[in-house]
């Protein structure tokens, strides 16, 4: 893999290998496109089975880090870091606070925060190191709350484009996971009235959202084939797939998970089918604008303000692919891009602090 050439193909600024041998620690920082701002992103901890494939993850995972912030409207690039280790590893101060120091050396142009493998504790190690930090303990804590109303916003903009009016009253969601964002969401689908189906690996938690919200449990393989008007895929990635699309038989697919469509050709096929699709990381960007919140010192009313906002970008999604003649996750990639354009355009002009 010649790096150089991976990252002019994506667009990347900046790949920083880092090594620390007293704890053992390699990583990798990969800073996008800072157009917007800082390069914000998670730290992932992973026992990748060489360099290559933890270079080709942190330089995938930066880019949608650039498009995720550019659409939610917020002053940020995008940015990722991998470590290559065992998640597990008992060790965590001083891996972590070498982390810390390599994030620091970069003077802000990278903010991290917390991603598979790394807890809000392994983040307070970064920050004995470095003010670039964010997911601290204590301070915006767990984002689900954000992100599925931004997914129920996003929703009912999906609703209005697809039925003409955005009420869910009356609809079936089938919910794939009963997790944080699931939980979250169905309360939302429940005070306005939605029917609401719900499947996850974990019994009990199925159970919770039966007593608690009158969830009708589904076998989980059988969420697919659900009678709805909605699915809302909020557990695994790549559920989007050539089985399960000739399964679905709802209008809308709108949920919180990450790489919902296993190739892009599905972001296709799903258009085909007459399904409207919610972009994944257009519709989850309430967990960033939560990070941002954090950065920014603002409430959690404040965050959902900003995510109130997800409603609007989803029609301005749909809009572009009408305009322009391409599916929805191509459009979600176009509404990014035209911004990052538009505001690089700005800086040709010459104000007091450029130098
Ligand atoms: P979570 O771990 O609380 O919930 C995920 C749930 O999915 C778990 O209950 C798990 O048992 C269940 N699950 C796993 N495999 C399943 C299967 N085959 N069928 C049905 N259920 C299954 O996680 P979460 O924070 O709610 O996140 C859910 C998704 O949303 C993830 O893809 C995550 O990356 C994405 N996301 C989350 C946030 C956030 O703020 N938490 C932000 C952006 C994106």
């Amino acid at each position: 893999m010649d790096t150089f050439n991976e990252m002019r193909l994506r667009g990347h600024e900046q790949v920083v290998f880092s090594h620390d041998p007293s704890c053992g620690y390699f990583g990798i920082i990969a800073i996008h496109d800072t157009t917007l701002g800082p390069a914000l992103g998670g730290t992932r901890v992973w026992p990748y089975a060489s360099t290559e494939e933890a270079l080709k993850d942190v330089l995938r995972l930066s880019r949608g880090m650039t498009y995720k912030s550019a659409v939610a409207g917020l002053n940020l690039g995008g940015g990722k870091a991998v470590i290559i280790a065992d998640p597990k590893r008992p060790d965590r101060e001083s891996l972590f606070r070498a982390h810390g120091r390599f994030v620091e050396s970069l003077g802000g142009r990278y903010i991290t925060a917390e991603d598979v493998g790394t807890s809000p504790t392994d983040m307070e190690f970064v920050k004995r190191e470095t003010k670039h930090v964010a997911g601290l303990l204590n301070l915006s804590g767990d984002p689900s709350p954000v992100t599925s109303y931004g997914v129920y916003v996003g929703m009912k903009a999906a609703a209005k484009v697809k039925w003409g009016k955005d009420s869910l009253a009356g609809k079936t969601v089938a919910v794939q996971g009963a997790g944080k964002v699931a939980f979250y969401l169905m309360k939302h689908l429940k005070e306005e009235g939605a029917k609401i189906l719900t499947c996850d690996i974990d019994a009990e938690k199925v159970k919770h959202a039966v007593e608690e919200l009158g969830a009708t449990g589904v076998a989980t393989d059988a969420i697919y084939d659900a009678q709805a008007d909605i699915f809302a895929p909020c557990a695994l990635g790549a559920i989007l797939n050539d089985d399960t699309i000739a399964r679905l038989k709802v209008g809308i697919v709108a949920g919180g998970a990450n790489n919902q469509l296993a190739e892009e050709r599905h972001g296709v096929d799903i258009e085909k089918k007459g399904i409207r699709y919610c972009p994944d990381y257009v519709i989850n960007g309430g967990g960033v604008i939560n990070v941002y919140g954090e950065l920014q010192g603002w409430t959690m009313d404040r965050a959902k303000r900003k995510a109130q906002e997800i409603y609007d970008t989803i029609l301005r999604v749909f809009q572009i692919a009408a305009r322009d003649k391409i599916p929805s996750f191509q459009a979600a990639d176009r509404l990014a891009e035209e911004r990052i354009k538009s505001v690089m355009a700005l800086k040709r002009m010459w104000v007091a602090g450029d130098r």
